[in-house]
């Protein structure tokens, strides 16, 4: 009776979590000796710790992350050109709040796009919002946005959250309206909020993908003024591995068959 009572008050207050554990944690304490507040503290702690999971696991839905990395497994041998010391800086995160951009740059393969989302994976956990792009993508959707009259609304989703991380800047032109779609979410995200992008061009390379050297200049001004690059010289890790493998004979080599 009195259960039933403080279960439906606990649900009209949203503490799902604790009304879920409470039967069985009453009863354990009962039997222990814990004090009352360590009985609240041990429910308002379940009622956090799950708050906190599906917090975690909604941020991470609406990051659009297509498949999770984490900078754990990121193997800092196999990449000298990754330095630990400067990813581990980054990881404490404290570029969010400063809101400044962070640039990963290097060829192909050599783990550009797993340490961003190295990176945005932290910042979920951390409790912050993140959303994932590639370039081509968000120039597209906003594209589309534009003919739609909806690009307002469009723009939103790639101002809001704390960190957006751009993969794969550079691979593809851009046309003049591209460049300028971009150009206005990289100076309305001007300290602001962060971005993270991986690109296999340097900068000085951005005029000839961006099609316009003033445009490219403004976007890169805004881009880099808060900012850290990391830029990742070295061999593609898939390659390596082939290469360890067998399939391939030396760095840079062409590909060759298998021995039969
Ligand atoms: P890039 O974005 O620079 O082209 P990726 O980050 O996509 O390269 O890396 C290619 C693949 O190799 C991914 O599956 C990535 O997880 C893996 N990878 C690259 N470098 C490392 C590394 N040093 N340790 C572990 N895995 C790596
Ligand atoms: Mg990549």
């Amino acid at each position: 009776m009195i259960l039933d009572l403080t279960l439906t008050k606990l649900q009209e207050l949203g503490l799902t979590e604790v009304a879920a554990v409470l039967e069985g944690r009453a009863e354990q304490a009962a039997k222990s000796e814990l004090s009352y507040i360590e009985f609240l503290n041990e429910l308002l702690t379940e009622e956090v710790l799950a708050r906190q999971e599906r917090s975690l696991r909604t941020r991470t839905r609406l990051a659009r992350i297509p498949s999770p990395k984490y900078l754990a497994d990121f193997d800092f041998e196999a990449q000298p050109g990754a330095d630990k010391k400067v990813i581990n800086e980054l990881a404490t995160l404290t570029f969010i709040d400063r809101m400044s951009n962070i640039c990963f740059l290097g060829p192909p393969g050599v783990g550009k796009t797993h340490l961003a989302l190295g990176l945005v994976m932290r910042a979920l956990e951390e409790g912050y919002t993140a959303y994932f792009t590639t370039l081509d993508q968000m120039i597209a959707d906003l594209r589309r946005a534009e003919v739609n009259h909806n690009l307002p609304k469009r723009l939103r989703v790639y101002l809001k959250p704390k960190v957006l991380l751009i993969d794969e800047m550079g691979y593809l032109p851009l046309d003049r309206a591209g460049a300028n779609l971009l150009f206005q979410l990289v100076s309305r995200r001007y300290e602001q909020g962060s971005i993270i992008l991986t690109s296999n061009k340097s900068y000085g390379d951005w005029a000839s993908f961006l099609g316009d050297p003033v445009l490219a200049a403004a976007i890169l001004d805004r881009l880099l003024h808060h900012s850290v690059t990391v830029n990742i010289r070295g061999e593609s890790y898939r390659l390596r591995n082939r290469r360890k493998a067998g399939v391939l004979t030396a760095p840079g080599a062409k590909e060759v068959a298998p021995a039969q």
